[in-house]
């Protein structure tokens, strides 16, 4: 057992699922914000760390500080360590079946640009289709669009239905055999949409197409399987999952990463280097050039231990038991429209007031202590479908309670009262 899974045991064992023992772990969440008690959900941002990962991050940045892979010397050693363990802890966290298949990016966001500059130009020709969906994060639109303008292929969206799930027929009549690329979020961050991924990989799998999965808004909730998924390329961020920002993933399969080119060349991903030619390193190090965020990688192994300590299915239950009770509570109050009501949903709540700005709500909720994140939440084409220009969002955390909840309704009561 590595160190990461002994840590995950002994927390497993320290205790079932408690919340208040749970909040004890994260300081962030134990502060004053305009002299009230932070009530934070704002968690499809940036999800709080446990003070576990604070720490890990401060042991390295105090005693091992240092490159990874390069030195000979006790500090490096001890890097490289724990980054490679991280590693194993994200292979074991998505269930790949090899390592190699890990690639340490930025965050979601580079995940899905390296796949759309790396691989998609060695499968698309011009005429070639890259299908989305209607609720997808800009990040996994934009990417698809450069490579299109590239490549001659198009991005063709599949709309969504009015509940905010996809459109299952539209999107079987979109994938064809033009379709070389199916690019899709698991769980949608404006709306919380569950989507069937394992399904949709099925399909478009049959046409011949790969699949690029958005796992940014799954990976904090839901059990992540990517074998079981059979998608091609699975993205992830780490400040998303309790761990640190600047620090994410890339799942990608084994075969496909050895026959894409690199995509940023420098040090580390290099075998050798003259200059007539170079040749390039072994997985995952091809895709990883310069000096990593080792502190970040480190961070997020340490959170993946935390989240692994955690009764996964009490864990769900809690979070679903929060998503009902605010779904019930914010329908209490007039003028209100909820945005995403499909029947599969994680932690995110959006909603919007006929006649409060969605601006205005944050701010007031903010006033009381309350964090929500308010705008289109960089899903413009999902704000435009709704026909609203931004919406609240609360998202939760397991961390979270009914009370936080309450608070959130005494906050809206009170902006409802000041616009009225
Ligand atoms: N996809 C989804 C569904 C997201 O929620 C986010 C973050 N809001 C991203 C992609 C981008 O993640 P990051 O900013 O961490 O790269």
């Amino acid at each position: 057992m590595g160190a990461i899974e002994l840590m995950a045991d002994a927390l497993q064992q320290e205790r079932g699922f408690d919340v208040e023992a749970i909040r004890a772990d994260f300081p962030g969440l134990h502060q004053t914000v305009h002299g009230y008690p932070l009530v934070y959900l704002d968690n499809a941002a940036s999800a709080q760390c446990p003070q576990v990962v604070i720490d890990a991050v401060s042991a390295h940045r105090a005693h091992d500080h240092s490159n990874v892979h390069r030195g000979v010397h006790e500090l490096s050693e001890r890097s490289t360590k724990a980054y490679e363990g991280a590693r194993d802890a994200l292979r074991r966290f998505l269930n790949a079946g090899h390592r190699e298949e890990i690639v340490y990016t930025r965050g979601t966001t580079e995940s899905l640009n390296l796949v759309a500059a790396a691989f998609a130009p060695t499968v698309l020709e011009p005429g070639d289709e890259i299908l989305v969906s209607g609720m997808e994060h800009h990040s996994n639109i934009v990417p698809w669009q450069l490579v299109s303008e590239r490549t001659g292929a198009r991005v063709v969206a599949a709309p969504i239905t009015a509940a905010g799930e996809l459109d299952l027929e539209a999107w079987r009549r979109a994938l064809n055999s033009r379709t070389k690329i199916v690019a899709i979020t698991h769980v949608s961050n404006a709306l919380g949409t569950i989507n069937p991924v394992a399904q949709l990989t099925r399909e478009a799998h049959a046409v011949g197409a790969y699949v690029v999965v958005d796992g940014a808004q799954a990976a904090p909730h839901l059990p992540i399987d990517v074998q079981a998924i059979d998608c091609d390329f699975y993205a992830l961020s780490g400040h998303k999952m309790f761990g640190p920002t600047g620090i994410g993933a890339l799942y990608g399969r084994q075969r496909l990463l050895e026959a894409m080119p690199p995509w940023q060349g420098g040090g580390e991903m290099i075998l050798t280097v003259s200059f007539e030619k170079s040749t390039y390193n072994a997985l995952p190090y091809k895709f990883e050039a310069g000096t990593p965020n080792i502190t970040g990688a480190i961070g997020l192994g340490a959170a993946i231990a935390y989240l692994e300590g955690l009764d996964q299915t009490a864990l769900q239950r809690h979070e679903a038991d929060l998503l009902e009770y605010a779904t019930a509570r914010v329908l209490e109050l007039e003028h209100v429209r909820i945005i995403g009501t499909a029947r599969h949903k994680a932690s995110v709540l959006s909603f919007v007031f006929d006649d409060i700005h969605a601006h205005d709500l944050g701010t007031i909720l903010d006033q009381h202590g309350v964090a929500i994140r308010t705008g289109h939440h960089c899903a413009m084409p999902i704000m435009e479908f709704f026909g609203v220009p931004a919406t609240a969002r609360a998202s939760f955390a397991f961390y979270n309670t009914r009370e936080d909840i309450d608070r959130l309704m005494s906050g809206l009561i009170k902006a409802r009262e000041l616009f009225t």
